[in-house]
């Protein structure tokens, strides 16, 4: 599933290629979709923005009406000249935005609604704007009350949590963990506002890292601001511990830990010593 600095670089790819040229033609295989279209039709319409929200993507048109997809594990935007050849056979297109310049092709998209800002603001799984780690209208404090608030969680299930924060997938979890020195299966009943605040702030920090300009599609941790080379064969090359089980701590060299947790069995890597129970205590792996 694509993280939110995944789905964050996807709208501003689209938003650059789409947004204020008139559009030219609309399809989509959904139903409700091209009926929509039908009765106002968004042809000659054009793309005011395109939007991330944690792993929703929101193309919103001048008309007043919003395009909600969400990609879940299959579903993937692309951008083409016209006469482009496609990447994906066209049997996989869901939705096709045209512009004289561009087309965007949504292929086995699995969700698309279309909204307008009542339903959007009322809209129980698709996050505010001040919810989104990569929003400019992010409310850190506010976010680390709402993380304070997750008592019978562990905190790198917290971290998850939509209701809590929207652009932190798994890997980051990990590796937002390791950068703070909690460990991920401490409650979050354990932690102090001061704890709560950092973890929020390193949430931030992190995510956004991997949407500058220059940070390519792979997820970047260790080794800060660096240039990656390309075409990394270990996944795991430029993380602090995620997907680097056995491997050695790159701070103590101690060996990185990898187990299952919360309701929705995620995998999650820990250093045992930079981020140890408070109590001493070791979890099981
Ligand atoms: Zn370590």
């Amino acid at each position: 599933m694509p993280e939110g600095d995944t789905i964050f670089r996807t709208a501003r790819a689209l938003g650059r290629a789409l947004a204020g040229r008139p559009i030219t033609g609309f399809r989509s295989t959904y139903p409700l979709l091209t009926r929509f279209h039908h009765h106002a039709p968004l042809t000659g319409q054009t793309v005011d923005r395109v939007e991330s929200r944690g792993k929703w993507l929101l193309i919103h048109f001048s008309g007043g009406a919003t395009l909600v997809t969400h990609m879940l594990m299959s579903g993937s935007w692309h951008i083409y000249r016209p006469g482009q050849p496609w990447q994906q056979p066209r049997a996989n297109m869901r939705i096709l935005i045209e512009t004289r310049d561009y087309l965007a092709v949504g292929f086995r998209v699995p969700v698309a609604e279309m909204h307008t800002a009542q339903s959007l603001a009322r809209h129980p799984r698709i996050p505010q704007p001040h919810n989104d780690v990569l929003s400019q209208s992010f409310d850190e404090p506010e976010a680390a009350r709402r993380l304070l608030a997750q008592t019978d969680q562990a905190i790198a299930d917290a971290l998850l949590d939509q209701r809590v924060l929207a652009g932190v997938g798994n890997v980051f979890k990990s590796e937002i963990c390791f950068a703070t020195g909690l460990n991920p299966f401490l409650s979050v009943s354990a932690l102090t506002p001061e704890q709560a605040q950092t973890l929020i702030a390193a949430a931030r920090k992190l995510v956004a890292a991997n949407v500058l300009e220059d940070s390519g599609d792979a997820i970047v941790t260790y080794g800060g601001r660096k240039r990656r080379t390309t075409h990394e064969s270990d996944p795991g090359a430029s993380l602090w511990v995620y997907g680097r089980a056995g491997q050695p701590c790159r701070r103590c060299a101690e060996p990185v830990r990898r187990r299952i947790q919360g309701k929705d069995a995620r995998v999650t890597f820990w250093c045992p010593r930079c981020q140890p129970m408070p109590n001493g205590s070791d979890v099981d792996g």
